[in-house]
């Protein structure tokens, strides 16, 4: 059979199995079809079935976490952790809380973490978890009781060699800490079963600014390759959150502008470039709205998500060289890219996972002049750090941030060589969505395969 109908089958076979996972059959779909070159040159993955099993998790846990809120009421939220792929190490992959958290969801998240951490060089498996639970406007009491009530249900399937969470959207530092804690009050032991971790019981230096780092770092790597640099460029940013935060930040370093910022209640424009201490002020301290971004500082405005254009997520109308969509899944859509094109924007690196629409990465990749930087090569830097955490860990050490960093600069570039080389390989210079899932997908399956099953 060739690969073409192969994936064909297998995708049909996530429909009939996967009833309703819309946006796993999407992030599936982006990756299989990216896989066929590979499968029709090495009929070993097809005679073996690798994709075949790979699509399918090797655990899926789905627990009810309840907990008391302020007024002593017990509040029922789903958890999931979503034990995708351990080939080539123990599961590794973030929690989320938010409203929006389904099966669906933690299963596409799981299933791109699969190849994302493949394509640091660490060895991590594919795993996810989360709840449907809003973090919004919730007291520090409802926090904490409610990350130990997850716990409590967590506990049994993870640790330090099984499997290794850490945060996503709407788990930071704080959410970390409580889990740990209730881990450890259950367990009995202190171990680096979580990553994330706050620096004086086991955290690394770099994790907090990783992803947000090393996406600059791997857009850098795409500038250079075309022979440019980020000197001057202005720069769209979406979110507000860990990874759009030290986006900004580290692209000022570099010399680039970022001049939008986004959350849910609408998106801030600062031609004078984003004010991160501000940011940080407002979203890691005080965790209130943007619209507040632009009672402080004079000359920025606030679009609240109501003025938006029906169909279109305002933050990519401003004009801009290169974008950074570090918010969520599917907030690129076709519209939105043929507006930043058409207004001169010819980068894109995604620092959220699956930010952009099928269709909106068909766009790109046709574009010969355009750069996409798609999100599990781009955004890795995060979990690649967190494998580094582990390393500490397991060797009871506290590397200085110069040393972690080097080491996040090193696994970035890596993955953009890896990445850019199986490009090549395959006759498709620059495709970086076929190079980096082909790269990532060689390491898994040669496991599985050596395995047996
Ligand atoms: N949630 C992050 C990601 O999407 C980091 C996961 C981790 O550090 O384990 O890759």
């Amino acid at each position: 059979m060739n690969a073409h109908d192969y994936i064909s089958d297998v995708l049909d076979y996530i429909e009939r199995t996967s009833l309703g996972q819309v946006t796993f059959k999407q992030a599936a779909t982006e990756i299989l079809r990216a896989l066929e070159p590979v499968l029709d040159r090495e009929p070993k993955y097809i005679k073996h079935k690798v994709v075949d099993r790979m699509v399918m998790p090797e655990r899926t846990n789905i627990f009810r976490i309840t907990y008391a809120n302020d007024k002593g009421e017990p509040e029922s939220h789903y958890g999931y952790r979503v034990q995708f792929n351990s080939a080539i190490g123990p599961y590794k992959g973030g929690l989320r809380f938010h409203p929006s958290v389904n099966l669906d969801i933690i299963k596409f998240l799981g299933f791109e973490q699969i190849f994302k951490n493949s394509l640091t060089g660490l060895s991590m498996g594919g795993a996810k978890g989360g709840a449907n639970f809003d973090p919004k406007g919730k007291s520090d009491g409802e926090i904490m009781r409610f990350c130990q009530a997850f716990m409590n249900a967590l506990h049994e399937i993870i640790g330090d060699v099984i499997d290794v969470p850490a945060g996503d959207i709407g788990v930071g530092g704080r959410e970390i800490g409580y889990m740990f804690g209730q881990y450890k009050r259950i367990k009995h032991r202190f171990e680096g079963t979580l990553t994330g971790k706050g620096l004086s019981w086991g955290g690394s230096l770099v994790r907090t600014e990783a992803t947000g780092y090393g996406l600059v770092y791997f857009a850098n790597e795409m500038l250079k390759k075309a022979g440019r640099g980020f000197e001057g460029l202005t720069c769209a940013v979406s979110g507000a959150g860990n990874v759009a935060i030290y986006t900004c930040e580290k692209l000022y370093q570099f010399g680039a502008k970022p001049v939008t910022v986004s959350d849910s209640t609408g998106y801030i424009y600062d031609a004078e470039g984003i004010d991160v201490a501000l940011l940080k002020q407002l979203k890691e301290v005080e965790r209130v709205g943007l619209r507040e971004y632009s009672v402080r500082k004079a000359g920025s405005k606030f679009i609240p998500v109501s003025e938006y254009k029906p169909g279109r997520n305002g933050v990519w109308d401003v004009k801009c060289d290169a974008a950074f969509p570090c918010a969520t899944q599917n907030e690129v859509s076709l519209a939105d890219i043929e507006v930043l094109y058409n207004n001169g924007c010819r980068l894109l690196a995604e620092g959220a996972n699956l930010p952009s629409t099928l269709d909106a990465m068909e766009f790109m990749a046709a574009k010969s002049d355009f750069l996409y930087g798609p999100a599990k090569a781009a955004n890795a830097g995060g979990v690649a750090t967190s494998g580094l955490e582990m390393a500490q860990n397991a060797a009871m050490e506290s590397w200085s941030f110069e040393k972690v960093d080097a080491r996040l600069q090193g696994i970035m570039k890596h993955i953009f060589d890896i990445s850019y080389e199986t490009s090549v390989e395959f006759g498709r210079p620059g495709d970086l969505v076929l190079g980096g899932n082909i790269a990532g997908f060689r390491k898994v399956a040669d496991a599985m395969i050596d395995q047996g099953y």
